[in-house]
């Protein structure tokens, strides 16, 4: 249950709202309760009054009594719902917001460990599933708990013996139900949010590698395993259903009991009477209609179990403490980039280490190649540059403040980056440019696309409205890798980040491509990683890696005369 007190506390936000619903709900209630109860003793009453032939008995009051409660019943079942359902959403939407945020700081470190169906599920259904919380849980409970009071206090009035045993009864149904459902539906409802997870999960893999799945014949098998899940799932809703059901049965037989008890003590008499009367009708009719108010509290509890396998999974999220924090502000930093890395030693798992004991001094203006095999930690060191991650000893000194020590907007300003895999957003070829800087005009866009060569984009009706990525068209790997050098020419950031940005490229794009880098980042410092040996001689310091460790480091001139590793790459490719 202390998993739920965290989302408890964000009902104090809607505390007034919440609480209105409560009491609209148990208006309703009473209202239903008194229209019944009314109703039974008014016509129990009046044919009695006819039998005895008395003339002078007065229907307009509880007439207009019975009119009143109908009217009630219904104006404030309405505003029960409309301030209710409103409360809740309001909830779900901080709730929603919430998570959010602290999901946002996570990535990359804090998301490694989540699929991304399973994250999806965990930010739409696991959160929607709280709102049972108040809407199935808290308000029905208040709501059964007033209507036994209220019943008990009224009816005692008439006749307290009665009254003490019917709601004695209704306080002890309340009692027990819930747990017992409680425990029954746990499992089923943990077995609910997970199959529900997993399901989702597995459906967003299948629908994603499509392609790998057909080519290699895999389809059919990936089906099975989706399939074999929703029968899981359909299978613990069926038993969920299952159990709901048992709970109204249950509800039904003890009320039935409860009836027939309530109608066999009236027949001594109620009240003061000593012969049964209409008042008879009165509580019998009233038996009925609180059992009624208390139909959703067995059920609710079967809930219960879900709601607490939800919180559990979107608490696992939010109680992640970000691995790379930013601060809220940092002292003006000079203009250029100048880049210091200082026995720079960094691994993503204990025990198997990345990189190690990098240093490297880049001034402002200064253009610096990382060459190395696959695998040996250059992506990795340009994200240490972004702070996608933290070093684990060492120091990175930008503009000479450690990198630490800058604010998120001020780095993010001042670094432009080419990532290895450039992300298309399913979206307008305007946009996925605009989001690297946003104040951009299309006659820059368009501008933009001609220096990278990708002007054959705009060879169409929409021109930079042509939707691009999913339910558009679709880039090579080339042009993307060009979209990607044009996002990063647009946000004009001094530090230029390229990772491989000619990979994939024809020798004649290549060229054109280091040619316009060399234009651009003319008066900026570029850290470019490249598996191609051409151009280099353009760069003021070639870097070559090995295993996570620089190996040498020079110009092209230096590090040829040395006859090392560069120099051998340089014999592989005249060979
Ligand atoms: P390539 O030339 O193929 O792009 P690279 O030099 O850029 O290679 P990195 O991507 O930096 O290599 O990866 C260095 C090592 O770290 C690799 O062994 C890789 O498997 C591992 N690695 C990369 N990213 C992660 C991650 N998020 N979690 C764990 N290990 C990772
Ligand atoms: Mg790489």
């Amino acid at each position: 249950m202390k998993i739920l007190l965290p989302f408890l506390a964000l009902y104090r936000r809607h505390f007034w709202r919440l609480t209105l619903g409560v009491i609209l709900a148990v208006m309703t209630l009473l209202a239903s309760i008194g229209l019944l109860t009314l109703s039974g003793w008014f016509l129990a009453a009046s044919s009695l009054a006819g039998i005895a032939g008395l003339y002078s008995f007065n229907y307009m009051l509880p007439a207009a009594g019975v009119r009143g409660a109908a009217i009630i019943r219904t104006v404030a079942r309405y505003f029960e719902r409309l301030v209710s359902h409103d409360g809740t959403f309001r909830v779900l939407e901080h709730l929603r917001v919430f998570t959010f945020s602290k999901l946002m700081p996570l990535s990359p470190a804090g998301l490694a460990g989540f699929r991304q169906g399973d994250l999806l599920n965990r930010l739409v259904a696991d959160v929607d599933t709280l709102d049972h919380l108040y809407l199935r849980i808290i308000s029905p409970l208040i709501g059964a708990l007033a209507v036994i009071l209220a019943v008990s206090v009224g009816l005692s009035w008439l006749d307290w013996q009665l009254a003490l045993a019917l709601g004695g009864l209704l306080l002890l149904t309340l009692l027990l139900l819930p747990p017992f459902f409680y425990g029954m539906g746990r499992p089923t409802g943990a077995a609910l949010s997970r199959l529900q997870a997993q399901y989702r999960d597995q459906l967003t893999g299948w629908l994603q590698g499509q392609t790998e799945l057909k080519l290699y014949g895999a389809a059919s098998r990936f089906r099975h395993c989706l399939d074999d899940t929703e029968t899981q799932w359909q299978e613990a809703q069926r038993a969920q259903a299952s159990l709901g059901g048992l709970s109204q049965a249950l509800l039904l037989l003890i009320s039935g009991f409860t009836l027939v008890l309530i109608l066999w003590l009236c027949t001594g008499g109620t009240g003061s009477e000593t012969q049964p009367d209409a008042l008879i009708a009165l509580f019998v009719f009233c038996t009925l209609a609180a059992f009624e108010a208390l139909a959703p509290v067995g059920g609710a509890f079967l809930h219960l179990g879900q709601v607490m396998a939800s919180a559990q999974r979107v608490s696992q999220i939010m109680s992640q403490q970000p691995a790379v924090s930013f601060p809220s502000a940092m002292p003006p930093i000079a203009q250029g980039a100048q880049l210091t890395l200082r026995d720079v030693t960094f691994s993503y798992e204990r025990g198997r280490t990345t990189l190690q004991k990098i240093s490297l001094t880049l001034n402002a203006g200064e253009h610096i190649a990382l060459l190395g095999r696959t695998g040996c930690g250059k992506s990795t060191l340009l994200q240490l540059l972004t702070r996608a991650w933290d070093v684990d000893s060492g120091e990175i000194i930008l503009n000479g403040q450690p990198i630490k020590h800058w604010d998120e907007p001020s780095l993010r300003a001042m670094t432009s980056v080419v990532t290895q895999r450039v992300h298309l957003f399913s979206n307008t070829l305007r946009e996925n440019l605009r989001l690297a800087s946003a104040e951009s005009d299309d006659e820059q866009l368009v501008a933009v696309l001609h220096q990278v060569g990708l002007e054959g984009l705009l060879d169409n009706d929409q021109g930079l409205n042509a939707w691009l990525g999913e339910g558009g068209r679709q880039l090579s790997g080339g042009e993307l890798r060009r979209l990607g050098l044009a996002r990063a020419l647009l946000h004009g950031g001094s530090l230029l980040l390229l990772d491989e940005p000619t990979e994939g490229l024809d020798a004649e794009t290549e060229q054109q491509i280091l040619a316009l880098l060399q234009q651009v980042a003319q008066n900026r410092t570029l850290v470019m990683v490249t598996h191609r040996l051409q151009g280099l001689h353009y760069f003021d310091k070639i870097c070559i890696m090995d295993n996570g460790s620089i190996i040498e480091q020079g110009n092209h001139a230096e590090l040829i005369a040395k006859r090392g590793r560069y120099w051998y790459f340089h014999q592989q490719l005249a060979l």
